[in-house]
């Protein structure tokens, strides 16, 4: 013990009992050291330190934790309450992802789909290839066009939904699924079907000339028939082999003239609902059969260079054709408006575009079209003919046409005329051909 009195004694007077007792409180002999000290109060202090930065940390971390979760609940219901419709699939296809603008669109609930094989259970037969080429597409990280499909709702109603996919990853960017966001373009691709409609009927109109003259030539050909029969029946000279071949000539006549009809009756009803795949050969001589014999008139040459193995391509026909006649009568009347020396010439052409395309060209010697026209000829009603000659529909239906059905349409001036450029992608067999070619 430390002597009372020393330095290192504190001393406290204390009454007890009437007597005042001095206590002295002594650190014991050899004690801790000043360094000994230190050292402790060193290990409280980083004790101390120690418990409050880990305490502030698993703060910040739960902070953090449920800021997270506040964002992914956030997130959770903007896709839930958005307005388009939204669906999510995992790897296998599952879906794992419903919004109630999804719902709503289909008349499925979430937990009727959840879970559920997307293409499998909810897409038509027809369609089940290319849209699980599409999200198969996503799946692989790569990046995907938007894809137009018709969806039946649970009340079996048509709907025509665009679809947009995106690739899902995970934090350390690993794919874990797609998400799908779709568009309801049933109104709009009504208004289109109502417009080309439109565009045909004007086509039609426009037309009628042009089919008159058609029909004229077979029944020149019948009336000179029947005239000579007539005539040779007066002489008595009308044998049976000459009777047959007249009727015969007649008879093919007209059929030729009721296939023009035909083709006329065709053309104006409403495309079907399937795209098919069909032949563009067939579709610019479908569109010659009702025009060219008018350009023949008008001293417009029209030179065809159609390739032999002509590869097809997936739509409507009648509506490929429109595409023929609306690109053949803005080249007759850019070259009626332009004489050039030595008249007109349209040039068609159907032929490989490479990369698994056909590439259908229609160019004219009518001198161009003017260059600050050149970028606003796809625009609705965008014309340059007089009124009451031009809509400006067609280039725009034109457009639309090529547009669905994959393919792209372009204008340039070229040789004293205008070339338009259609590039098609082919269809089905055709393309696994070129395909196992290329191999
Ligand atoms: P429209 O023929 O009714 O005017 P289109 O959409 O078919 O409507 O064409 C739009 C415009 O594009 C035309 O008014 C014309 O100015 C221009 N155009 C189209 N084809 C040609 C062409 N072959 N040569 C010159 N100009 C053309």
């Amino acid at each position: 013990r430390a002597e009372i009195g020393s330095a290192d004694c504190v001393t406290i007077p204390e009454t007890v009992g009437g007597r005042t007792w001095t206590v002295a409180y002594c650190p014991p002999v050899g004690g801790a050291s000043l360094v000994e000290r230190w050292q402790s109060l060193f290990v409280l202090v980083l004790g101390l330190l120690v418990t409050g930065v880990t305490a502030a940390y698993i703060r910040a971390l739960s902070n953090q934790r449920a800021r997270a979760a506040n964002i992914s609940a956030d997130l959770a219901q903007l896709i839930d309450t958005a307005n388009a419709p939204i669906f999510g699939i995992d790897v296998e296809g599952k879906i794992n992802e419903w919004n109630q603008a999804a719902a709503h669109l289909t008349g499925y609930g979430k937990d009727e789909t959840m879970g559920h094989d997307l293409v499998k259970d909810f897409i038509t037969d027809d369609y089940k290839a290319p849209v699980k080429e599409v999200l198969d597409k996503a799946l692989r990280g790569e990046e995907t066009s938007n894809y137009e499909f018709p969806l039946y709702t649970k009340a079996g109603e048509r709907i025509d939904v665009l679809l947009n996919s995106t690739t899902r990853r995970d934090v350390a960017g690993t794919i874990v699924g797609v998400i799908g966001i779709g568009q309801d373009i049933t109104a709009r691709k009504l208004a289109e079907a109502q417009v080309i409609q439109a565009a045909k009927l004007a086509t039609l109109g426009e037309m009628a000339t042009s089919v008159a003259h058609e029909l004229n030539q077979p029944l020149n050909v019948i009336r000179m028939a029947a005239g000579n029969v007539l005539r040779k029946l007066e002489k008595g000279k009308a044998d049976k082999t000459y009777l047959n071949d007249k009727l015969e000539r007649i008879a093919s006549q007209t059929e030729r003239a009721a296939a023009i009809i035909d083709h006329m009756r065709m053309f104006g009803r409403k495309a079907d609902e399937k795209p098919h795949e069909l032949d563009p050969c067939d579709a610019v001589k479908g569109a010659l059969d009702l025009m060219g014999e008018q350009l023949r008139l008008s001293q417009i040459e029209v030179v065809t260079d159609l390739s032999k193995t002509c590869r097809p391509v997936l739509g409507h026909q009648l509506q490929m054709e429109q595409v023929i006649l609306n690109l053949l009568t803005n080249a007759r009347d850019a070259i009626q408006g332009n004489p050039a020396d030595g008249g007109g010439k349209i040039t068609l052409a159907v032929g490989d575009g490479g990369d698994n395309m056909v590439r259908i060209t229609v160019s004219d010697t009518g001198g161009g079209i003017p260059e600050k026209a050149l970028n606003r000829i796809f625009e609705p009603f965008f014309t340059t003919k007089e009124m009451g000659k031009g809509t400006g529909l067609g280039l725009s239906v034109s457009y639309g046409i090529i547009r669905d059905m994959g393919g792209t349409i372009e204008a340039e001036n070229a040789d004293g005329g205008a070339k338009f450029t259609i590039t098609l992608p082919v269809a089905g067999k055709g393309a696994e051909k070129e395909k196992s070619d290329a191999l």
